[in-house]
């Protein structure tokens, strides 16, 4: 059985670790190729956009794919869209992990948001010294605010042309450590955050930390994925990549021959 793992998340990484030890089953991790060092996943991957829907339908047949899982982030959009619709297009089983978003809890001061332009636009006149931790795609949405100063944290450094708001650009990769996230806003005086609801541990100390150094967040809320199966952890995706093998190996009358 042949698992496509479209990536780009720890979930995505997990998962493929996990897949690559089930006997039988053969896994194949995509990766959209936007940071400069990805981490390589365990089994095979490839790298790279596959073209739209019709190129991603074309790759699921010429790979004799079985199964998709969609692991990718919560903010990708795109690519579950492409999937939803390539896999129904030749009927094959898609399931999505989508890990659980933060919740607001005793202590926080978040103020939530549909998107990243709305997340600027409540940002004045309260805001003065800004975390931004909203990927290098996004950056140019806060460009215009030219009263505010920005730490950026990245994972590759913007291109040199690209329109940036005035700040500090930090380039590194999760996890990170609360001690480290509370001396970052610390040291640079932060006085708002603004964050995706991703969810997860790797990026959930900065959370912490503005709450212990009541920090205003500016949360930017989910948008919609596409419908269909869901799970919310890489276990719940191992359970239904198990029952699928399941039922095929009983298709095949393997599963009576023990
Ligand atoms: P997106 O807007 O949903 O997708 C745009 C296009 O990028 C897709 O149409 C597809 O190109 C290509 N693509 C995206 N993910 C791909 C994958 N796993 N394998 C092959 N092609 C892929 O995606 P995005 O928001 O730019 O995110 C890109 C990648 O970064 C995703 O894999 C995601 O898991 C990861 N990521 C995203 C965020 C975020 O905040 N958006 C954060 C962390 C990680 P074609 O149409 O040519 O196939």
């Amino acid at each position: 059985m042949r698992v496509l793992i479209l990536g780009g998340t720890g979930d995505a990484a997990e998962l493929a670790a996990r897949v690559a030890a089930i006997p039988g089953v053969e896994g194949i991790t995509s990766l959209a190729g936007r940071t400069r060092e990805p981490s390589i996943p365990s089994g095979n991957f490839r790298i790279g956009g596959f073209g739209g829907v019709s190129g991603l339908a074309s790759y699921l047949g010429q790979m004799q794919i079985d199964l998709l899982i969609d692991a990718t982030h919560p903010f990708a959009t795109q690519i579950s869209e492409n999937a939803a619709e390539a896999t129904a297009e030749i009927g094959l089983p898609r399931l999505m992990l989508i890990r659980r978003p933060w919740e607001q809890v005793k202590g926080d001061r978040w103020l939530e948001v549909e998107n990243t332009e709305a997340a600027a636009a409540v940002l004045s006149p309260s805001a003065h010294r800004v975390f931004l931790t909203v990927g290098r795609q996004e950056l140019s949405s806060f460009a215009h605010l030219q009263d505010i100063w920005f730490l950026m944290r990245v994972v590759d450094p913007p291109h040199p042309d690209a329109v940036m708001p005035p700040g500090l650009i930090l380039c590194d990769r999760g996890p990170f450590a609360l001690n480290q996230e509370r001396e970052i806003l610390k040291y640079h005086k932060i006085d708002t955050i603004v964050s995706k609801n991703s969810g997860g541990d790797a990026t959930y100390a900065k959370i912490i930390a503005a709450r212990e150094l009541g920090l205003q967040v500016v949360m930017i809320n989910r948008p919609p994925k596409p419908p269909g199966e869901q799970v919310t952890d890489v276990e719940g995706a191992l359970g239904w990549l198990l029952a699928k093998l399941g039922k095929q190996l009983e298709t095949k009358g393997i599963g009576d021959r023990g």
